[in-house]
């Protein structure tokens, strides 16, 4: 859709409509491609949030079509975890999706994103995939050959000119990155800003496991990492980890993994030195397994700053 076109007929605000075929999805992309319009994606798990129509709108107002896809993914996801009660709501999600500004949604069914034999992964391998939600003792490097693996399926399937990911999944983004740049996908890839609750928790599909109890014990994440990131901007970022951990004990929260690490390479590090910081911490709160971060510029004003913190 050219702006003009955009102009003269304003998108009415309907539901998206989902298409379940790689073949269906190809064919109604055909033309936009030929026209040489730009394609936008954004893929979701769905139990769409703000986050997630973040997203979509930074999508809308950059590309001429904009493609959402919704797929629970089943080979992110370890034995024991939540595949099986993975929240959904399918209805809620185009209706939202298209409000949004969502063209279509490519919704497949499993089968028809894993055909019978599919026996070929993609992996970054190495100290991106090994470390934080990556750790064999965290969801371990299988959770990201999961999500590269049906990231650069979608990226060929979709054949995007930009793709939309969260900063809320930090570590997913950096990975995704570093496969779009070491396979020379020709996309472009966004990192758009957490989007949290007016406490601060960040938003996520997950948190509607949360029981109201500990949904109040959850916003100690987002307040440890404030804490943290105090500490860093004032020069001990040790101190800031420790500030940290305290709001964690506080309120009953053992972290899975608190921890600094350089924002690109994800290396250690113990100290702002003139390179992004990213601190990450996850930890399961009730029945759910919550993550967040906060980006720490080395000359930025504070991320949690902002008035709906
Ligand atoms: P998911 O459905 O959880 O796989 O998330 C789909 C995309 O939305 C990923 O790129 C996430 O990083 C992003 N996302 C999830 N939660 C948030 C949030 N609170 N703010 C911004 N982006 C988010």
């Amino acid at each position: 859709m050219n702006s003009n076109l955009l102009l003269d007929n304003p998108r009415p605000t309907v539901a998206a409509p989902a298409l379940r075929t790689k073949a269906e999805l190809r064919s109604a992309l055909a033309d936009a491609r030929r026209a040489g319009q730009t394609i936008g994606l954004v893929p979701t798990m769905g139990y769409l949030h703000e986050g997630h129509l973040s997203l979509i709108r930074a999508a809308r107002a950059e590309c001429d079509l904009v493609v959402m896809s919704l797929f629970v993914n089943p080979t992110q996801f370890g034995p024991g975890e939540d595949l099986d009660r993975y929240p959904r709501d399918e209805e809620r999600d185009l209706r939202l999706a298209g409000e949004a500004g969502a063209d279509l949604v490519f919704a497949p069914p499993v089968e028809e994103v894993y055909a019978p034999g599919a026996s070929t992964v993609v992996e970054v391998t190495g100290s991106l995939t090994g470390v934080l939600d990556g750790d064999p003792q965290s969801r371990g490097p299988e959770h990201f050959r999961g999500v590269t693996t049906v990231v650069a399926k979608l990226f060929n399937i979709v054949g995007p000119d930009v793709a939309y990911f969260g900063q809320k999944d930090a570590q997913q983004a950096v990975v995704i990155r570093r496969m779009a740049r070491d396979l020379d996908f020709p996309v472009r890839i966004e990192v758009m800003p957490t989007v949290r609750e007016a406490d601060g928790l960040a938003m996520s599909s997950r948190n509607a496991y949360l029981e109201p109890a500990d949904r109040e014990r959850a916003t100690a994440l987002s307040r440890a990492l404030a804490a943290a990131e105090r500490g860093a901007c004032a020069g001990s970022l040790s101190g800031g980890l420790g500030a940290a951990r305290r709001e964690l004990e506080e309120a009953g929260i053992e972290p899975e993994y608190l921890e600094a690490r350089d924002a690109e390479t994800l290396e250690p590090v113990e100290a702002l030195e003139g390179r992004p910081v990213l601190v990450a911490v996850a930890a399961r709160v009730g029945s759910a397994r919550l993550i967040d971060n906060v980006l720490i510029q080395p000359s930025s004003n504070s991320n949690f700053d902002s008035p709906n913190f």
